[in-house]
């Protein structure tokens, strides 16, 4: 791990650093354009519009009613929201009162819950009563026993027994503030464990807005644009992007809550969004559907696609469709979009590449050796600089930054002389199935358990709208016998997130090893294409 201290003062006499924190640049709004839509959220079709001085306001009377309710400084408050505006207004009362903002995301179940919470040590979760047809607040009560620190949930939507109503914390309150410093955890964010657990990773708004700068500056963003964030805002990419960004910018963020192509056509020429950001599948999809149709979208300016790999023939294709630069980024919740392409790269870089660093962050390609490789060689990709994160909750040995702030990704990359690299693959076990990170180790874990199980291996398969998806490989014990329902039945069982549950099944002899007995997942993933 880097010295914090070494750290800082190299990122502050840089500059990339700049001291200050949201609340700063939402002040700064207030006072701008104080009648200006901060947010319109549509939610299940309806929209909700916040303008500056309402957000500012609300937040204000939720930090007030948080630090009532007994939130303390450096205290986690979760949030398992779809990206309706109460998620915007509970991230900045966060940082009014100085709690940590913990998103998760709508897709977690039980098992996940239990476990994130408990390590954060959560004293107050706002939860949906019900979105999807899921029960929420029921969920919650399932594994309350197992959460001693948590003091309150709180329901956004019909009143519920499992639950108090959000409305609460929005009730007049004597103000309460507390503003972090910048170099203060203001969030924590899990992401899919590589280790079997999921991992919390830290930020202080020094990291986060250090990312955000550059990349607004190099995108051309500003005041005037309208942000619109089809990605869950419970993930990095829709947190910074479609949450901390436009605050950032004082510019009207577009908040879609549930997916789908032609809602987001629809939200980006109506509401004439000139940004967008999301993963793949959204690219693909959105393309599809304009092509599809003949829609055109004549406000959208740059649609910038990461998280999961770019096909070279989508960024070809989504350029002339959607009439807008296509953006393609490298980046991960530790750290953020840290390469980007630029929207005036000639037509190879652009369709080629996830982009070259930002101001502020250093890549390279190393050996297993550690030494950094030449152009064109594939090896392991490591980041250093001003937005890597703080370190993982509770698990500093799981930090892969060594003491000169080199940060290894777990991903394979090869850079061009120009340095612009381009993903080539994963040393760490995820599959991304559509921009969601399934935690392979994790399920493995879980259906080692079943007793008809004796060895499991899961890969990931290409897919062609999802990216990949999860096939198990499973060697039986004697004289057992496993179907695929008997499978997806006991993982639903463990109320795991049904996104991570194999999509396929597998029975096999033996599993392919290496001479010292590790299980060979390339072949599998070999076999699996077949
Ligand atoms: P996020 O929340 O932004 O999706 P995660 O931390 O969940 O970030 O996932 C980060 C991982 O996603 C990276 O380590 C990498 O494996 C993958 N990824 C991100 N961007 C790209 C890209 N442009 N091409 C290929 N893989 C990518």
């Amino acid at each position: 791990m880097q010295n914090i201290e070494t750290r800082r003062a190299a990122m502050i006499a840089r500059g990339d650093w700049q001291d200050r924190t949201l609340l700063d640049h939402l002040r700064h709004a207030v006072a701008a354009t104080p009648l200006k839509p901060a947010i319109i959220a549509i939610r299940n079709g309806h929209e909700q519009q916040l303008d500056y001085r309402t957000l500012d306001h609300l937040s204000d009377r939720l930090a007030a009613n948080l630090r009532a309710r007994g939130v303390q400084p450096g205290d986690t408050v979760s949030f398992q929201l779809p990206n309706w505006w109460e998620f915007s207004v509970l991230h900045l009362a966060c940082l009014k009162a100085g709690a940590v903002s913990n998103p998760l995301m709508v897709i977690f179940r039980e098992r996940e819950l239990a476990f994130m919470l408990a390590l954060a040590e959560t004293k107050i979760l706002v939860v949906p009563t019900s979105f999807r047809g899921f029960d929420y607040p029921a969920m919650v009560a399932n594994v309350r026993d197992q959460l001693p620190a948590l003091r309150h949930v709180f329901a956004i939507g019909d009143a519920t027994t499992h639950a108090e109503p959000f409305d609460a914390l929005l009730a007049d309150a004597p103000p309460a503030l507390s503003p972090p410093t910048p170099d203060a955890v203001i969030q924590l964010l899990y992401t899919s464990g590589t280790t079997g657990e999921p991992k919390g990773v830290l930020h202080s708004s020094n990291t986060m807005l250090s990312n955000l700068v550059p990349f607004a500056a190099r995108l051309g963003l500003g005041a005037d644009d309208v942000i619109h964030m089809p990605s869950p805002m419970a993930h990095q990419l829709g947190f910074m992007y479609g949450l901390v960004l436009p605050v950032m910018l004082g510019a009207t963020a577009v908040l879609q809550d549930q997916f789908t192509a032609p809602e987001m056509a629809r939200q980006i020429t109506h509401y004439r969004a000139s940004f967008t950001m999301g993963a793949t599948p959204f690219l693909n999809d959105l393309t599809e559907h304009v092509e599809a149709t003949g829609l055109t979208t004549p406000s959208l300016r740059v649609f910038v696609s990461a998280g999961a790999p770019i096909p070279r023939a989508l960024v070809t294709r989504a350029r002339p469709a959607l009439g807008a630069a296509i953006i393609s980024a490298w980046g991960m919740s530790e750290n953020g979009a840290v390469t980007t392409t630029l929207p005036d790269d000639p037509e190879d870089k652009a369709t080629t590449t996830d982009g070259r660093a930002l101001p502020g962050m250093q890549v390279r390609v190393i050996d297993a050796e550690g030494t950094p490789l030449p152009p064109g060689t594939e090896g392991r990709l490591q980041v250093r600089g001003c937005s890597n994160f703080l370190g993982y909750l509770k698990r500093p040995e799981l930090d892969n930054t060594d003491p000169d702030g080199w940060f290894d990704t777990g991903d394979l990359a090869r850079m061009d002389p120009e340095g612009y690299i381009r993903i080539a693959g994963r040393s760490k076990d995820i599959i991304i199935r559509g921009g969601e990170n399934i935690p392979v180790v994790e399920v493995e874990n879980l259906l080692f358990r079943h007793p008809a199980i004796a060895e499991i291996a899961i890969v990931g398969t290409p897919d062609p709208r999802l990216g990949e998806r999860a096939c198990a490989f499973v060697k039986l014990r004697d004289g057992a016998s496993l179907s695929f329902a008997d499978m997806t039945a006991y993982l639903a069982d463990q109320r795991m997130a049904r996104q991570y549950i194999p999509e396929r099944l597998e029975i096999v002899t033996e599993m392919p090893r290496t001479p010292s007995g590790k299980i060979q997942k390339f072949r599998l993933r070999e076999i699996a294409k077949t």
